[in-house]
């Protein structure tokens, strides 16, 4: 019988957290960036898609079965069935009169519940019951899970993009429309006399289970504002702030996923994986964790090697990393050999920002040991980006062998490396695009370093 090499890693993070520097996405949080009007949101690219078709609908684009509300689902038989590593497999058929690109674009949305949520869009094998993703007829699913074995969904040329591939995934695993909500009426006024008159059931209210969630005007669930209008004017609109923009066609909001976990009581902060190659994020990734929780997860796989790489690494900083921290172990027992000791702060993303700040991780205190860090910063192609170092303070080495920065500018193969302590570096790239690299060896450590960066117009 084969080995089985266990990795285990521990994110403690405590509640001495203030805030878990949220992770900024583009030019601003990723709550911005989803309230940013785009000339087709998801649900008025499915609408257009559904233009026409006769197959009986509820608010759009849920297709009728046996009417149940799946957010209230006695007994869970609406749900996904759990197994018994806490994850939910959701077995799916893509139909073979989808072109590659179609494929990709289905993938590439069920892939985001994977980093977030324990559900898990496996391809259909021997499974009785699965999801029939075919371009049948615009864009709908059944609620939930249905009785019958072959689940269909249709998605046709309309709603080829993730948002709205995720939005029909979302019906079928048990998700009214978001302006459905039981509570709607304390936040989004519905503007009866504008709607179509065909179209007036699709604005009903629904008795759902809310998950202890707040309204989500930036849900990929939500209507669009002008969604069914007869008039030109806006059918719904947000009671507090009516110029504020609903639904969106970007992607899963961050009380979206957690209306997945919550619903499926996905307990993320502890997973098991046996797949060869996956990946998961901390709880409420990319916005700030949850205060005070303790995660594991389990990495088994059979006589191999096991490779984690961070894309992302953001935790708080304390002395000695002793409030948030990632540890890594060679099996799954506290007492096993430890392969990366308690590391916190900041270490590498790749992404565009108008402006920010980076750290050494654990800045201000001594960075550890064997680090290798990567911060890939990105700009428009008629910019380059400075970088100004405000405290600079690394071990000095020959040559800078030891520990160091290395700031590469764009894709050249020269690259610029700065150590010790004598002077801040300046830099200035040529090219849209800048990586700072931070390596320290396994001995001797400093404060490390902080710099600001922005993005400017190439003169
Ligand atoms: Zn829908």
């Amino acid at each position: 019988m084969g080995r089985t090499l266990v990795l285990a890693m521990v994110a403690v993070l405590l509640p001495s957290l203030s805030q878990g520097n949220p992770l900024q996405v583009g030019d601003g949080s990723i709550a911005d960036i989803f309230q940013v009007p785009e000339s087709k949101d998801i649900f008025t690219r499915i609408l257009e898609a559904n233009s026409g078709i006769l197959k009986k609908m509820i608010q759009g684009d849920i297709a009728v079965s046996n009417t149940r509300s799946a957010m209230k689902c006695e007994g869970g038989e609406c749900l996904w069935p759990k197994s018994n590593n806490g994850l939910v497999y959701v077995p799916y058929n893509l139909s073979d009169t989808y072109s590659d690109g179609d494929k990709n674009v289905i993938r590439e949305a069920m892939k985001d519940f994977v980093d977030q949520t324990c559900i898990r869009f496996i391809e259909r094998t021997t499974e009785k019951k699965y999801l029939n993703i075919m371009p049948e007829n615009g864009c709908w699913s059944y609620l939930g899970r249905t009785t019958t074995l072959v689940q269909p969904v249709s998605l046709t040329a309309g709603c080829m993009a993730k948002g709205s591939v995720q939005h029909e995934l979302f019906h079928a695993l048990g998700f009214y429309h978001e302006q459905s909500r039981s509570d709607r009426d304390k936040y989004v006024t519905i503007l009866w006399d504008n709607i179509e008159e065909a179209y007036k059931y699709a604005f009903s209210k629904e008795d759902t289970n809310n998950l202890d969630t707040t309204y989500d005007y930036s849900s990929i669930m939500h209507y669009p504002s002008f969604a069914f209008t007869k008039t030109g004017n806006p059918t719904i609109l947000p009671i507090l702030n009516p110029k504020r923009y609903t639904g969106q066609r970007v992607g899963m909001t961050a009380t979206d996923i957690k209306k997945v976990n919550r619903l499926y009581q996905c307990d993320i902060c502890n997973m098991e994986f046996s797949e060869m190659s996956g990946s998961f994020a901390s709880t409420n990734h990319p916005t700030s964790y949850s205060k005070n929780t303790h995660c594991w997860y389990r990495i088994r796989v059979p006589d191999s090697m096991v490779t984690v790489t961070f894309d992302e690494f953001n935790l708080q900083s304390s002395p000695g990393c002793s409030s948030n921290y990632i540890r890594v172990y060679n099996e799954d027992t506290v007492n096993a050999p430890i392969l990366l000791d308690k590391t916190c702060g900041n270490c590498g993303f790749k992404r565009m920002m108008s402006e920010g700040n980076i750290t050494s991780p654990n800045y201000p205190f001594n960075y550890p040991n064997n680090m290798d860090c990567m911060w890939t910063l990105l700009a428009y192609e008629d910019e380059i980006i400075q970088i100004t170092f405000i405290s600079f303070d690394l071990q000095t080495g020959d040559q800078c062998d030891r520990d160091y920065v290395l700031i590469r500018d764009g894709d050249k193969s020269t690259a610029k490396k700065f150590c010790g302590n004598a002077s801040l570096p300046v830099f200035s790239s040529t090219a849209s695009q800048v990586g700072v690299q931070f390596h320290s060896d396994r001995e001797i450590s400093s404060t490390g370093f902080k710099f600001s960066f922005k993005r400017v117009r190439k003169i």
